[in-house]
């Protein structure tokens, strides 16, 4: 039994703004909770969606895009359920960090989670146990965080079942992202993602952005994207606000371009522009003295630059770049 205990009813009409009450014992407070917000508005009968926004605590196009429409969507505009979670790993968001300072746990690496673990698996359960099994759609925004800066894209994964991946694509194209992305995963295990999919429902994520901020552009993105997703499944009337979305692919394991040593970070290519195979994506010169040639990292195939990593500064091992097939 999940200790989690929601403010508000989650089947109740009409808006109701809450928490959702995780008891949390300790030493300075021995009756403690962490206090996970979540809006829930619902109106007659019609589907469910679970809109689902800082499982990673430095991403924020989510954050922003979930509180916008919850304090804009009313019941009388929607027919069915929209349940709102802005904060999915609320004690990162508050300090502003990927995994969480309690347990160190990262949400997206511990699903299906665990009634009886640390927080963030505590979290974890009672999304899947609770509240993804109401759902018919789900939203999961995710941006680079700190470390990595995306193409703005909503993203759909291959499928065992080709009726649901089609549906997964279909709302991917409805949020209306400037590309749309058939996503390649470095380690699924335990990932948000993987756990709505096996149950099931219409999945879409997202990479808006990154470097540990939003912009006023990935803001416009995933506010729209929200509104799209919702008219697409029939939730909020009206029609899919989207301009043409550019396809994309990451179809094999080349795509990801790790470093192999440490250094400082000088990119040759930018966000966006095409490379092709061979082609230097960045050089990494030493960080200790002048004098010595740079390590070049060079494209594994042809396509188009859409992730890079974000800070000056790489360490070994690091992801440096993701190429795209368009
Ligand atoms: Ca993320």
């Amino acid at each position: 039994m999940n200790p989690i205990m929601p403010t508000i009813p989650l089947d109740a009409p009409g808006k109701h703004h809450g928490f959702l009450r995780l008891p949390y014992s300790r030493n300075d407070s021995a009756w403690g909770s962490v206090m996970i917000p979540i809006t829930v508005i619902a109106n007659g009968t019609g589907p469910t969606a679970l809109l689902t926004g800082g499982n990673h605590g430095d991403e924020y196009e989510g954050p922003i895009a979930l509180q916008q429409l919850a304090w804009d969507l009313e019941p009388d505009n929607i027919s069915g359920r929209v349940i709102i979670a802005p904060y999915l790993n609320y004690p990162a968001f508050r300090a502003g960090t990927r995994v969480s300072p309690i347990d160190q746990v990262n949400m997206n690496r511990c699903f299906p989670g665990r009634p009886d673990g640390t927080v963030t698996q505590k979290i974890a359960h009672y999304f899947d146990s609770v509240l993804v099994p109401m759902a018919d759609v789900v939203l999961d925004y995710h941006s680079g965080g700190k470390t990595l800066d995306f193409l703005p894209y909503a993203a759909a994964h291959y499928l065992d079942d080709p009726d649901q991946q089609a549906a997964c694509v279909a709302a991917m194209r409805a949020f209306g992202a400037p590309w749309s992305m058939m996503m390649r995963e470095i380690d699924a295990v335990g990932m948000f993602d993987t756990a709505v999919e096996s149950q099931g429902k219409v999945f879409v994520t997202t990479e808006l952005g990154g470097g540990g901020t939003a912009t006023a552009a990935s803001s416009r993105i995933a506010i729209r994207g929200a509104r799209n997703v919702l008219r697409h499944a029939g939730i909020l009337s009206g029609a899919v606000e989207a301009d043409q979305t550019r396809m994309l692919d990451m179809p094999g394991d080349d795509c990801f371009h790790f470093t192999t040593r440490d250094g400082l970070l000088h990119p040759l290519v930018d966000l966006g522009e095409d490379v092709a195979e061979g082609q230097a994506l960045a050089q990494i010169w030493p960080a200790d003295r002048t004098g010595l040639a740079p390590v070049e990292i060079r494209a594994n195939r042809d396509g188009i630059l859409a992730a890079r990593h974000f800070p000056g500064l790489v360490q070994m091992g690091d992801c440096l770049a993701v190429i795209a097939v368009a």
